[in-house]
């Protein structure tokens, strides 16, 4: 990462031809950079002003050649995305005129951005916290409604509200207790009293609450995987497509990778899940078809849940019973869904000693039962947590194993607050130091890096 000091530069709209495309400076010198490359229509100077103007004109290079015609937009500290002089050129989006712009920002003395470095500047700025900084990323990511909801939640500090209010509580309380270290002839009872233990108790209340979040609010943001499972000519194909066109999730195209025709996303109880067809992992030719198996086995491992698919309009066949009794040995939930139900209404649940998640009769030519499987597949999915997508809820891994700290800490103390204050202090001190890890206050240096860097250039 750039200095702080440093002016940066990059483009953050994506690379390919589009309406329009953006070059973004930030720091000390953006306007007068940007000032040097500007010819304003009007004749006016972009460096007088106030806090956010827009100027239309054109960028040109040393020689005075026109670069591209552009709309700059203007916004001054402390009142843009970093808290710094952010300069947002707006020009026509494609690599020619983009990357023209950028080598004459960096000619003027511009530094190129790293990945999140705008965003990082916007922490380190004070302007949002690391909970805030990385539901911006979500939110770029999000690709199902309940996602996005979420990720604006905790972009608007819905998380960080709660943990200052824990952080808040801890922190009185590591006070009184350091005033009893301090003057131990005081009469301690006053200061570490049975208000301040029901306060703490209250808090780690909230902080086990919080931490039960930690399963739905992950859903929400990696999203979950559903493999459906089950012997040829069943209908998974035909389920598939039927779930899809049901409930498709908005698919960014990342770049470089292609997707399968087997693997799908949708929307489940605003969740994104990938819907899995294992399907077509089976190919004709022998060698090639157990190659197909031994991939619709690691699909099925490393999903949270499985729809099984049985035709019940046909006898069950001992291919079907193997396939049951190889997704009981899995240990994830499986439901079970009696397909071509249009065919056969009343078909009975096959007597296996199989203890289904849920058992569902549905058509995926008529789409009967559809719904209803949804429903189940939601609830089956968020543990049965019946939970806001705009609620306080934590989302990463490194959050929780933060939460879980200081809750353990509060524990401790709770549990015998009549020992030494000295251990008491300890015990809060160490609280907030790990609730400080989940908003940046506290987060060690190379952990900021990893998180940063996962973030696109330009943002
Ligand atoms: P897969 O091999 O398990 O993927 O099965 P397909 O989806 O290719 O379906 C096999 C056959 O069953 C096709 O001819 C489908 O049209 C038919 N099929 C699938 N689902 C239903 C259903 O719910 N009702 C009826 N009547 N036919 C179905």
């Amino acid at each position: 990462m750039t200095n702080l000091d440093d002016t940066i530069a990059a483009i953050p709209t994506p690379p390919g031809e589009g309406g329009v495309g953006i070059v973004r400076l930030s720091g000390s010198q953006a306007i007068a950079i940007a000032a040097r490359l500007f010819v304003s229509s009007t004749g006016r100077d972009i460096r007088a002003g106030q806090r956010q103007r827009v100027f239309h004109g054109h960028i040109r290079d040393a020689e005075g050649r026109i670069l591209d015609e552009v709309l700059l937009h203007v916004m001054r500290a402390p009142h843009s995305y970093t808290r710094e002089d952010v300069v947002e050129i707006n020009g026509h989006g494609g690599a020619g005129p983009l990357h023209a712009v950028l080598e004459e920002t960096l000619r003027h003395g511009a530094c190129l951005a790293g990945p999140g470095e705008f965003t990082l500047r916007a922490f380190l700025n004070g302007r949002i916290d690391l909970v805030q900084a990385e539901a911006v990323i979500d939110l770029i990511r999000a690709r199902t409604r309940g996602s996005l909801q979420a990720a604006n939640a905790a972009a608007s500090g819905i998380l960080s509200k709660t943990i200052y209010a824990i952080r808040d509580t801890l922190a009185d309380a590591l006070a009184r207790i350091e005033a009893a270290v301090d003057f131990p002839d005081e009469d301690l009872p006053e200061l570490v009293d049975e208000a301040l233990l029901d306060r703490l108790r209250a808090t780690h209340g909230r902080m086990i609450d919080l931490l039960n979040t930690a399963d739905a609010g992950r859903l929400y943001r990696e999203g979950a995987a559903i493999a459906i499972a089950g012997r040829p000519n069943v209908g998974k194909s035909s389920l598939f497509n039927a779930l899809l066109r049901d409930a498709r999730a908005i698919v960014s195209a990342h770049a470089g990778t292609t997707r399968d025709r087997l693997e799908e996303y949708i929307t489940v109880s605003g969740v994104p899940v990938k819907l899995v067809d294992t399907a077509g992992l089976r190919a004709t030719a022998d060698e090639v078809e157990q190659m197909g198996v031994a991939v619709a086995r690691q699909v099925l491992h490393s999903a949270n849940l499985a729809i099984f698919v049985l035709d019940a309009s046909a006898a069950l066949t001992g291919e079907d019973e193997r396939l049951a009794q190889e997704l009981r040995d899995l240990e994830i939930p499986v439901v079970l869904a009696l397909n071509k139900s249009d065919l056969a209404p009343g078909a009975p649940v096959p007597p296996w000693d199989m203890p289904f998640a849920a058992v569902h009769r549905v058509s995926a030519l008529t789409n009967a039962g559809l719904k209803e499987l949804e429903a189940v597949l939601g609830t089956l999915l968020m543990g049965g947590a019946n939970l806001d997508a705009d609620q306080a809820m934590l989302t990463r891994l490194h959050q929780k194993d933060s939460l879980r700290r200081a809750a353990d800490c509060v524990e401790r103390l709770l549990q015998d607050p009549a020992l030494s204050p000295e251990f008491l202090a300890l015990e809060a001190r160490e609280a907030l130091q790990a609730l400080g890890e989940i908003t940046g206050e506290t987060t060690p240096e190379d952990l900021l890096d990893i998180i940063f860097s996962s973030f696109c250039i330009g943002k």
